[in-house]
């Protein structure tokens, strides 16, 4: 089947990264997911591109090159506010360490370079015009909506086992099932994710709660016993069983965390991050996300439950909180960004009455921590309506209170 790549802006925005190539002696296809979600009709994300060209001619032809994994083949082109992936042809042999191949070699074949690849669907390369090469029956599996490893599945798994836990992301990004052969070696050797580096396993496993057939993936980590190899839930199998139905996917690491915190409570933020190398960032998202929750069920939606909580989690907030309590999620999430925007203030540095004021007030006060804690006082009051955010009314409010513990 020939496509019109041109009718899709993303392929035909790189076709000129192609010609050049092309031109100068080598051959070039589009390759890996752009092409699978193009031939599904999903949305196209990153455009890949393979080529028989070195990485060194790749540096020469471009202007704008960043080597980004050069060891392995891969540098990154920006063209026209976009960057490209172009990748070397080559095989791949000795995964001694799970980690990385011992040896990459460079090849002038596609076909070669394709059969290194995970999955069927996955190893399909199209050139500039929309032909596709696809020796391993790709749009086959496509066609009959299976995740089929490329050649023996037991081997490409013992060369890399996060392929193993990429099955699963893939069924639940596509709500496709696992061929019956690769199905069987995952449930052999599922135990091998434990050679891996768990930050790899990591951005698997957060796409695989992102995919909107989450529940039938989690179900394949039960049948195949992968959850035994995740940190976490090998000291708690009975988690992933007792997870509720995700009618609205979890988009980020965060919200995983938070779910299983909040719903369990029986590991800290603090420890998942630990477990699984989570970043700072993800860490102090999932706690926030926490301390939400715990309000909301407290208190309801209150003006200070969503003046904490950050504008970035706010969609996150909804969609745990409707799973966790049954609510509907369009209609919470409605009136959590109703109540946010609603707020008095959004921000500490919004209050009509900040530190110079307070000192101005007590001129025989020391700046000191004392002067925080009224503010948060004073902050607690704004965003709880109870107190205009007026420098006048804030003044005779604090007048009237005359607040201890000033040093
Ligand atoms: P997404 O749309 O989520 O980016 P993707 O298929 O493009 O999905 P990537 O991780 O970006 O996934 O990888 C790009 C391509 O590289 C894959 O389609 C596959 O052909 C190949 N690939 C990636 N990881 C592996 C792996 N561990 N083993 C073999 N091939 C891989
Ligand atoms: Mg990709």
């Amino acid at each position: 089947m020939k496509y019109d790549i041109n009718s899709y802006e993303e392929f035909k925005k790189a076709i000129p990264i192609i010609d050049k190539i092309v031109e100068n002696g080598h051959d070039a296809f589009f390759v890996g997911g752009s092409v699978r979600d193009l031939l599904i009709g999903r949305p196209i994300g990153d455009i890949d591109i393979a080529s028989s060209a070195k990485p060194e001619e790749i540096i020469s032809l471009f202007d704008k090159v960043i080597p980004i994994g050069i060891d392995h083949g891969t540098v990154m082109v920006r063209h026209k506010g976009e960057s490209y992936e172009i990748t070397t042809f080559r095989t791949e042999e000795d995964y001694q360490d799970h980690r990385h191949p011992d040896k990459v070699e460079f090849i002038n074949d596609v076909k070669e370079d394709l059969s290194r690849r995970d999955f069927t669907i996955n190893a399909i390369a199209m050139d500039k015009n929309g032909d596709l090469v696809d020796p391993f029956e790709g749009q086959k599996a496509i066609e009959n909506k299976v995740i089929k490893a490329v050649g023996d599945p037991l081997e490409r798994f013992e060369e890399d086992p996060l392929r193993m836990m990429r099955a699963v992301r893939f069924v639940s990004q596509l709500g496709y099932e696992i061929e019956k052969e690769t199905y069987t070696a995952i449930k052999k050797q599922a135990g091998w994710l434990k050679k891996i580096a768990v930050e790899r396993i990591a951005i698997e496993f957060e796409k695989m709660y992102a995919g909107l057939h989450v529940t039938q993936a989690i179900d394949c980590c039960l049948h195949a016993r992968i959850h035994e190899s995740l940190p976490v839930f090998q000291e708690y199998p009975n988690w992933l069983e007792q997870s509720g139905n995700f009618k609205h996917p979890l988009k980020s690491f965060a919200e995983i965390v938070a779910y299983y915190c909040y719903t369990f409570d029986s590991f800290s933020t603090g420890e998942w991050a630990k477990l699984w190398k989570l970043s700072k960032r993800t860490k102090n998202d999932a706690q926030a996300l926490m301390i939400a929750l715990d309000q909301y069920k407290k208190m309801g939606l209150r003006n200070i439950v969503l003046y904490s909580l950050p504008e970035h989690l706010t969609e996150g907030f909804s969609r745990l909180a409707a799973m966790i309590f049954d609510e509907e999620f369009y209609s919470l999430s409605d009136r959590v960004s109703a109540a946010k925007l609603s707020l008095p203030i959004q921000k500490r540095n919004e209050l009509e009455f900040q530190g110079g004021d307070l000192l101005a007030l007590y001129p025989d006060e020391k700046p000191g921590p004392w002067m925080a804690e009224i503010l948060d006082k004073v902050e607690e009051k704004v965003v709880s309506k109870e107190l205009r955010n007026d420098y006048n009314e804030i003044k005779e409010w604090l007048i009237k209170w005359n607040p201890p513990g000033r040093k």
